[in-house]
């Protein structure tokens, strides 16, 4: 076998379906590889500031910073409170303190758990990805096999060949409408109500917590944060059954502006914080909350096409963990395509080779998206069942279920290397037990 020098060796075109976190993180993670060649293709025409508040963990925190992403992260673009608890809720009444979040493992200022408007977020992570990377207008509606690669198809007509191709596409991901195309989300029933302005506005109301806060209530919720760049968040909403023929919101589109006198009207009998919270509110905007109604079979298409982020596993959000998940999913699938470019000959990897990769990612991430799917589910049907009884959580069960907290450290803590690492041991048993030999393009 002829070696090459990784200058005439041939480049893996790696297509990134998607400029959200997910596929700028991936392009961040691999751009540094020599043989690879990373394309972002977007269907924006342009990359706005949109979106509202965003939380990461310390799992999503502590992937950033081993990619070198200090100031993504840093206190500048993100809040972090005192740093003493994952989650504080507070009673929706007498605004005491039920309940906390505490980690169990965080040891580190920088990865106690941290909020950023999305937009600050997202227009930092741009910042690491060369500017000739991204291609915008660019929206998938197809996606075809042939030997040689994957053919990814735009909607302005235009189609490119690639060796892989990424679907980080969020939510809606047109490549999974293409390859799965009985997939459906559900709206889960819950619309929230977002609101992003100057943390000047809140600077008068007495008694406002230092850290962000979740007020607990029998049909209700409401959080409030400051984010990085003195900006402040709260967030509202209302449950209803999503079956209910007159449910509100149901119609409303994701990010439509909405009417702050409602989110007034709903918080009106609650603490004096809260509803000081609301009136400086200036504006609000809807979002209703919808997740996959089940977990796809597979993440992997053809040996060519793997998915990730929220195209991978809609989760809806719940947790705060969608920003974690993503930046880890694009982390294990960096170490995963790592793992087949590390031959001695520079040769490109066959379509075998590359499906293996794939495989190894999804191998590492899909039983944790799973287990995340399964209590999102589960906690979905619960409130719907309440709903439908009409029954109201009493006082004495409330703070009893703020007392548990969310018992969520094994989401906000998940190491993404030790899980990468045990799936590639076990993926090398099965190798070995099957006398496996990779096959050449
Ligand atoms: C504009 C915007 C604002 C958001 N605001 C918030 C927020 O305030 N709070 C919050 O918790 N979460 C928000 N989210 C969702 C959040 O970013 C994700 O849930 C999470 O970070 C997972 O990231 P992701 O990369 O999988 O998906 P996303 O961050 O949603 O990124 C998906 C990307 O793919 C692009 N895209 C979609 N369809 C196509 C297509 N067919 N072809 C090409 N590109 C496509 C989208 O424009 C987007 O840039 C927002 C998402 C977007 C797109």
């Amino acid at each position: 076998m002829v070696t090459k020098s990784v200058a005439e060796a041939p480049k893996l075109n790696i297509a990134i379906l998607g400029a959200g976190i997910a596929g700028l993180t991936l392009a961040i993670a691999l751009k540094t590889h020599p043989l690879f060649k990373i394309t972002i293709y977007e269907k924006a025409t342009e990359l706005k500031e949109i979106g509202a508040s965003i939380a990461l963990g310390p799992n999503g925190l502590r992937t950033l910073e081993k990619l070198g992403l200090s100031d993504v992260i840093s206190d500048e673009n993100g809040f972090r409170g005192t740093g003493t608890a994952g989650m504080v809720y507070r009673h929706w009444k007498t605004n005491e303190i039920i309940g906390t979040d505490v980690h169990s493992d965080v040891k580190e200022w920088l990865h106690q758990t941290t909020r950023f408007h999305r937009g600050h977020l997202h227009g930092k992570l741009v910042e690491h990805v060369p500017s000739d990377g991204i291609k915008l207008g660019k929206k998938v509606v197809g996606v075809e096999f042939e030997e040689e690669g994957v053919i990814i198809i735009f909607q302005d007509g235009s189609r490119v060949l690639a060796d892989i191709a990424v679907g980080a596409d969020g939510l809606r991901s047109g490549v999974r409408q293409a390859l799965v195309p009985d997939f459906k989300l559900e709206w889960s029933g819950w619309t929230a109500f977002r609101s992003v302005f100057e943390a000047s506005l809140v600077g008068s109301i007495p008694d406002l917590p230092k850290d962000s806060a979740h007020w607990w209530g029998p049909e209700t919720n409401f959080f409030s944060s400051r984010l990085g760049r003195n900006m402040y968040t709260v967030v509202g909403g209302v449950a209803a059954d999503p079956k209910d023929p007159n449910a509100r919101f149901e119609e409303v589109s994701w990010d439509e502006t909405g009417e702050v006198n409602l989110l007034r009207e709903i918080y009106a009998n609650w603490n004096p914080v809260v509803k000081a919270l609301t009136e400086v509110t200036p504006d609000i905007r809807y979002y209703p909350n919808f997740s996959c109604s089940a977990p796809l079979d597979t993440w992997v298409f053809e040996d060519r096409v793997a998915l990730i982020g929220d195209a991978a596993h809609a989760h809806g959000g719940a947790y705060a963990t969608g920003g974690s998940l993503a930046i880890d999913d694009a982390y294990a699938l960096h170490l995963s395509l790592n793992s087949i470019f590390t031959r001695s000959d520079n040769q490109k990897p066959s379509a075998h080779e590359i499906g293996q990769a794939l495989r190894l990612y999804e191998a590492t991430r899909k039983p944790h998206a799973e287990k995340l799917l399964k209590v999102v589910h589960a906690g979905n049907a619960a409130k719907i069942e309440k709903i439908r009884k009409g029954t109201l959580e009493k006082d004495e069960e409330l703070r009893a279920r703020a007392q548990k907290g969310s018992n969520t450290g094994w989401l906000h803590e998940h190491d993404v290397v030790k899980a990468f690492e045990e799936a590639l041991t076990a993926s090398e048993t099965i190798d070995a037990s099957e006398d496996k030999v990779p096959a050449r393009l």
